[in-house]
């Protein structure tokens, strides 16, 4: 038998990041491995992004307990998901304790007090967003287990079945929700073949576009004319012949996607939902990692995080084309190129 190994005090155990090191064992090859391989963990330098628990302070996250502080716990987690990737990217490593860590509280880890009872949900915020596997709703807002109630559909439409999953969301957890949130993307697969579609009718036209992708361009094409309209009152007639035309349309219906989603939501959601919910809405960014509205367009702009709230009025959606057709005149333009689109 192997001795036991001793356990170093740790109050935060249950997801630090080296927790035990077997003692050595001359008999097996597999705890030398162990070894080695715990060794090199601890003298190598990491980019942690960590989900920590700690049980002598269970409650160190409480939920928010309106929209402003909602939309703050989200603002705040996503720069401190940005400036993780950002460590990432240059290679910043954390020294000691890591400096990219995520509260859960007790409710969150999905902790009963009553064996046999389940986890209460209690998700603060309901997401809208695509589901392109680079866009991870949870982890790019900070949030842990049981704080989202996330609906992923490629390109974010607002399809029956998100409707039917929002309505649900709003009335079982009403207690919790405080937010509705629809985040768009940069380079968003969806939105690019919609914008073009709507650039090359006649190849869309065609039979090799199968029905089920149908069913989500069309829901796209509404955004797409307006970011062309923009583009078009913008840039002049000889828009669609400028250099970075393709790039601006689908970041520019990208925004207006996101958008006019927000503004449907917010137009069921005064309805007859609940009016204390507010409608957010952003677009993550693929290269800064950074949710804000409106997008970053040009180097000459600070990096931001902020989400924005839902237009309450068709014209706000025609004033953002417009914005969006400048921010991204090919003159302006600093970001680098946009990504290829996602299958
Ligand atoms: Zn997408």
């Amino acid at each position: 038998m192997c001795p036991t190994p001793d356990r170093a005090p740790n109050k935060l155990s249950s997801f630090s990041r080296i927790n035990v090191v077997p003692a050595p064992c001359a008999a097996s090859k597999h705890s030398l491995d162990t070894i080695k391989s715990a060794a090199y963990r601890f003298l190598m330098k990491t980019i942690d992004y960590i989900y920590r628990f700690d049980p002598h302070n269970p409650s160190v996250k409480p939920p928010p307990e309106d929209v402003e502080v909602a939309r703050r716990n989200l603002e705040n987690g996503n720069k401190l998901f940005s400036e993780w990737m950002q460590s990432c990217r240059t290679g910043t490593f954390s020294q000691g304790e890591p400096r990219y860590v995520v509260q859960c509280n007790g409710l969150e880890v999905g902790m009963v007090r009553t064996h046999g009872e389940l986890p209460r949900q209690a998700a603060f915020a309901v997401v809208v967003g695509c589901s392109d596997a680079r866009v991870p709703m949870e982890m790019l807002f900070g949030q842990g287990f049981n704080d989202l109630f996330v609906i992923r559909v490629a390109g974010n439409v607002l399809a029956d079945e998100c409707w039917g999953s929002i309505d649900y969301a709003l009335t079982a957890l009403a207690d919790s929700i405080k937010v509705v949130v629809v985040l768009g993307h940069s380079g968003c697969g969806a939105v690019t073949a919609a914008v073009d579609a709507y650039l090359k009718p006649l190849k869309y036209s065609s039979a090799k576009t199968s029905f089920m992708l149908r069913s989500i361009l069309h829901r796209l094409f509404v955004p797409v004319h307006q970011a062309a309209n923009g583009l078009l009152a913008e840039w002049g007639p000889d828009a669609p012949l400028m250099p970075g035309y393709r790039d601006a349309l689908i970041e520019s219906a990208v925004c207006l996607n996101a958008a006019l989603a927000a503004y449907s939501l917010h137009l069921e959601v005064e309805r007859g939902w609940r009016t204390e919910v507010q409608v957010l809405y952003g677009v993550y960014n693929l290269f800064t990692h950074q949710v804000s509205m409106p997008p970053l367009g040009n180097r000459k702009e600070e990096p931001k995080v902020n989400l924005a709230y839902a237009p309450t009025h068709p014209r706000e959606l025609d004033v953002l084309a417009i914005e969006m057709a400048t921010r991204l005149r090919p003159a302006e333009m600093g970001l680098p190129p946009v990504s290829p689109p996602s299958p």
